[in-house]
C-alpha cells in the first residue's frame, strides 16, 4: 500500500495530510495514504534513503529541507537544479528524484499570466528562490526586495531579477509576500516595505504565508481593489503537481481546495 508524507522540522501544523488524504479518496486510491513525519535536520538524509523500503512512493520536503532535499536526490528537475531547491521526492527503483513544484504552482495560483508584467517579490529565502525564477522564466519585470540586501544580491545575480532597496508599491502590477513575516504574528506594514493604504485597484497580491486567518496584507489589498491569492492556494497548486508526478492522475483540485482551508 503505497505511503506519502511531507517531511519537515516542525510539520505538525502542517494541513497537507488533510489536503492530500482528501485528494487520494476522491481519486479511489485506496489503500494509498498520506502521512507528516517530523525529522531533524541532521537524520534528514537516512530518514529519506529508508523510505522506499518502507513502503513511501513519495513524499513533500519543506522547511528547512528543501536544500537537502537536493543533496539525497540521485536525479533532479531541471527546476530543481535551477531553483537550487526541491519540496518533492518521488521514490522508483530504488532512485530518488526531487522536483521543485514551488515555482510551478505559483504560476498556477495566479489568476493570469505575469508575462510582461512589472512584479515585485519581496524575501530572499526559499521561497523567493522558486517565485524569482518562475516570474522571470515566464517573462515578468522582476524587482527583489529582501530585509537582508547582500541575500537579494546573490539571489537576482543567480536567478535574475533587479534588488531595489525602496519599492514604489503603486508602481507593481503583482506583488508576492514571500517572506516569512506574517507567520508569528508580526506586523506586515511594520516589516516590509508596504502601507496598508499604498495598494491600487487592479494589481494581483500574493501571501505566500498561510495561518488560520486572513493575512492582514491580503485583507488590505483587498479593500484597495487588488485581486488577492493567499498561501493556501499556493499550498494547493503545488501540491496538486506532486500528487499528480506520484499518481499520474489528474489531481481534484476543488477537494484539495477545501481539506486545506478546514
Ligand atoms: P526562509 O528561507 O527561512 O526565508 C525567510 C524570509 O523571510 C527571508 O527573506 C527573511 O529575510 C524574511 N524575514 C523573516 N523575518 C522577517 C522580518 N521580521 N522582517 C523582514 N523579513 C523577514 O523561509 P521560506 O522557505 O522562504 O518561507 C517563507 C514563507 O513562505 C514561510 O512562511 C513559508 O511557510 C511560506 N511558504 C509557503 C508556501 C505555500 O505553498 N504557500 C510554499 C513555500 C513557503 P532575511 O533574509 O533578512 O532573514
Amino acid at each position: 500500500m503505497p505511503r506519502l508524507a511531507v517531511l519537515g522540522y516542525p510539520v505538525a501544523h502542517s494541513r497537507s495530510p488533510a489536503m492530500h488524504n482528501a485528494a487520494l479518496a476522491a481519486l479511489g486510491m485506496e489503500g494509498w495514504s498520506y502521512e507528516a513525519i517530523e525529522v531533524a535536520p541532521d537524520a534528514f538524509e537516512q530518514r529519506v534513503l529508508g523510505m522506499p523500503g518502507g513502503g513511501f512512493a513519495g513524499a513533500n520536503v519543506t522547511v528547512p529541507h528543501k536544500g537537502a532535499a537536493l543533496s539525497v536526490a540521485d536525479e533532479l528537475s531541471a527546476t530543481a537544479r535551477e531553483v537550487g531547491a526541491a519540496n518533492t521526492l518521488t521514490f522508483t527503483d530504488g532512485e530518488v528524484r526531487a522536483d521543485n513544484t514551488d515555482a510551478e504552482g505559483l504560476l498556477n495560483a495566479l489568476p493570469d499570466s505575469p508575462e510582461g508584467r512589472r512584479a515585485l517579490v519581496l524575501g530572499a529565502g526559499g521561497a523567493a528562490r522558486a517565485v524569482v525564477w518562475a516570474l522571470v522564466r515566464e517573462g515578468a519585470e522582476v524587482e527583489v526586495w529582501n530585509r537582508t540586501q547582500l541575500r537579494t544580491r546573490h539571489l537576482c545575480e543567480e536567478l535574475g531579477g533587479r534588488p531595489v532597496d525602496a519599492p514604489a508599491q503603486a508602481d507593481y502590477e503583482l506583488i508576492v509576500n514571500s517572506t516569512a513575516v506574517g507567520l508569528g504574528g508580526e506586523d506586515v506594514f511594520e516589516e516590509l516595505p508596504l502601507s496598508a493604504q499604498g495598494f491600487v485597484p487592479g494589481q494581483v497580491v500574493v501571501d505566500m504565508v498561510y495561518g488560520d486567518k486572513r493575512a492582514k496584507l491580503l485583507t488590505a489589498a483587498e479593500s484597495a481593489g487588488a485581486a488577492v491569492v493567499d498561501g493556501i492556494e499556493v499550498l494547493v497548486q503545488q501540491g496538486a503537481l506532486s500528487l499528480e508526478i506520484w499518481t499520474g492522475c489528474e489531481p481534484p483540485l476543488d477537494v484539495m481546495r477545501t481539506a486545506a482551508r478546514l
